[in-house]
């Protein structure tokens, strides 16, 4: 087993998956940021889209770094119900820096009445990201049938992606990975109360692991209640790597690649 740690040459590196660095908590902090990335051994990260006007902020970031990327679309919770065009996030993702369609999904928690808007809203997201072959991450909350049943109905399956921030049970991980999906885990697995989800976390293909942090929300166990940031996704990795019985540099390798072939982006 190779033990290698984040602070030694030779680890093999870790990407957050999934987080929102263009929220206003971070304005001003990116050279904190990034050099706390950098003494965790976090290579890179993925920066999420949650609505079309929010999204030229994400890609400043994806441009203006070489080790983060950027995915477009509008968040199941966006209060806008206007309808998304899929043809608009086909434009938007045609630029190299953007390598995923999301996060969409569907969220029954936050969001009440007849969400029928959230459902086509959730629809056109797969239309569009089947029609510029990139893949997309899912966000789905108290929620997990409808979106799953979306899922197989608009062939989601053709392009693949993650579901994002895993909370669901191992049947629903089953049935994504059945779909070609990534399970991806944030700093909830390292709660003291997510004995459920932490039995799923040793239950994943170890070719269908990610790691996340969901900054700013979701710190984890030691930093509970702060903003999270992306250099904490150690921790979250720490957790499935004890929960898996093996080493955090073994877990980084298998969680780094599959971020990789995913999204189909080159390391550096
Ligand atoms: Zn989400
Ligand atoms: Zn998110």
């Amino acid at each position: 087993m190779n033990a290698v740690s984040p602070e030694s040459a030779g680890f093999p590196g870790l990407v957050d998956s999934h987080c929102h660095l263009d929220f206003p908590d971070f304005d001003g902090k990116m050279a904190e940021i990034r050099e706390e990335m950098r003494a965790n051994g976090v290579t890179h990260a993925l920066c999420i889209s949650v609505n079309l006007a929010g999204f030229p902020k994400v890609l400043d970031l994806a441009e203006a770094h070489d080790n983060f990327f950027a995915t477009v679309g509008v968040h199941p919770d966006h209060e806008d119900r206007t309808a998304v065009d899929p043809a608009r996030l086909v434009e938007l993702a045609r630029h190299p820096r953007v390598v995923a369609i999301g996060e969409t999904g569907l969220d029954y928690y936050r969001v009440s009445g007849d969400l029928e808007w959230q459902r086509e809203r959730f629809r056109a997201h797969i239309r569009a990201a089947r029609e510029c072959g990139k893949p997309l991450v899912i966000h789905t909350r108290q929620a997990a049938q409808d979106t799953l049943a979306i899922m197989r109905e608009e062939g989601a399956g053709e392009v693949g992606g993650v579901m994002h921030c895993f909370t669901e049970s191992q049947a629903v991980a089953d049935a994504a990975v059945a779909l070609g999906f990534h399970i991806s885990f944030s700093g909830i697995v390292t709660f003291k109360n997510a004995g459920a989800l932490k039995d799923v976390a040793r239950q994943v293909p170890p070719e269908r692991l990610l790691v996340e942090t969901d900054s700013p929300y979701l710190a984890p166990v030691p930093h509970r209640g702060k903003i999270n940031r992306p250099g904490l996704v150690r921790h979250v990795a720490e957790e499935v790597a004890r929960l898996r019985g093996i080493a955090l540099s073994e877990l980084a390798a298998a969680t780094t690649s599959n971020f990789f072939r995913l999204f189909k982006v080159g390391v550096g």
